[in-house]
């Protein structure tokens, strides 16, 4: 008999689930129980021989190796997540393995962490943050912690306007930013309703944005999309923003950006090499570093783990997957 593989515990919401698998479908559940850290390469090419589904996060690799060890029986690979650059799509399709995602339900807590991390780098929030925290004296100066003002008409530039890029522009057009966007919902009357203008091409957005803001896919096509040459085409003086993946910048370049002045900031939720964070960028007062939680409201994560199992459960079921990857 088959099972079902999950990488990680995922709380009470999943439990939910095991006495459907159990009495309807006759799978047994099983869970990685470690919930600080994955499991190995040899943990997970272990659990996963024989299973039928796999519940998988973003720090696992999902590739042609797990899924041969899994074995022929493997029916889906449900991704707690809605980028997927994790699995090999191919490898998967060769082998008639559906994959899911979770669109849809983290728009608003991705977009609030991205609000927040704009916020944090323009009005130099946690710089401030860390030096009341030294205790050196201070006393209020005017042109003490000065920043960019957000609601004074500063364009925002967001680079894939889909599900999260469309949540993000609601909320920078109740602050007052203009926004110009790529993608094709830029085109759409919602997206004229906030008075987004549509990019024709990143090269057209970059240098018309005060705060540029990454939300398209990590793709081959999409890696280092913000390389030297992208960030030096940027307004001198602007910041970065990427809640989208971490391998889209290229870490070095933006570094060499921040250190030379030309960008005044950045906020990264999301790592080149994560979970190596960058040294430069460490160091840097200017740039603000999240431990990649723009989904981790915590509705939003019982969401997304009922959505990966409803998946699984379709797919053992013999039904339409509710959200596959195309
Ligand atoms: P989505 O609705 O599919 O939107 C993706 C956007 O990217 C669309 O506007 C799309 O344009 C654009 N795009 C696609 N390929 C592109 C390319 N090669 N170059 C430039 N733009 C491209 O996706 P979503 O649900 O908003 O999620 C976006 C991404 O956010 C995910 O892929 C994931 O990596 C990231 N994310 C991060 C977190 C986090 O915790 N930080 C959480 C959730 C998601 P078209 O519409 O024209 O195709």
């Amino acid at each position: 008999m088959g099972h079902v593989f999950l990488t990680r515990p995922l709380g009470d919401v999943v439990e939910q689930f095991r006495p459907q698998l159990a009495e309807e479908l006759n799978i047994p559940l099983r869970i990685h129980p470690d919930p600080g850290s994955p499991p190995t390469r040899e943990e997970m090419l272990e659990a996963v021989r024989g299973a039928e589904a796999i519940i998988s996060l973003v720090t696992d690799r999902i590739d042609a190796e797990l899924l041969d060890a899994a074995g022929e029986q493997l029916k889906v690979v449900a991704n707690v997540a809605v980028g997927y650059d994790n699995i090999d799509l191919d490898a998967a399709a060769q082998r008639n393995v559906t994959v899911t995602n979770t669109p849809g339900v983290l728009d608003e807590a991705v977009a609030d962490l991205t609000l927040a991390l704009i916020l944090a780098t323009t009005r130099r929030v946690v710089e401030g943050d860390r030096f009341i925290r030294t205790g050196e004296p201070w006393i209020w100066g005017p042109k003490d912690w000065v920043g960019l003002d957000v609601s004074a008409g500063a364009t925002l530039g967001i680079i894939g306007l889909g599900r999260i890029g469309m949540a993000v522009a609601k909320r920078a057009h109740a602050f007052g930013m203009r926004i110009i966007a790529t993608g094709r919902r830029a085109h759409d009357d919602d997206a004229r309703a906030l008075g987004v203008v549509p990019a024709a091409s990143v090269d057209e957005l970059l240098p018309a944005a005060d705060i540029v803001s990454l939300h398209c896919p990590l793709t081959p096509e999409t890696t280092h999309l913000i390389d030297a040459g992208a960030l030096g085409s940027m307004k001198p003086g602007s910041y970065l923003i990427n809640t989208g993946r971490g391998p889209l910048v290229d870490e070095e370049a933006l570094a060499d950006a921040l250190d030379s002045g030309h960008l005044a900031g950045a906020g990264l939720d999301v790592h080149e090499f994560e979970p190596e964070i960058n040294p430069r960028l460490r160091a840097m007062e200017s740039a603000v570093l999240l431990p990649h939680i723009g989904s981790a409201g915590d509705a939003t994560r019982n969401a997304m783990a009922s959505l990966a199992l409803r998946n699984a459960v379709a797919v053992l079921s013999g039904d339409e997957p509710l959200t596959p990857v195309s």
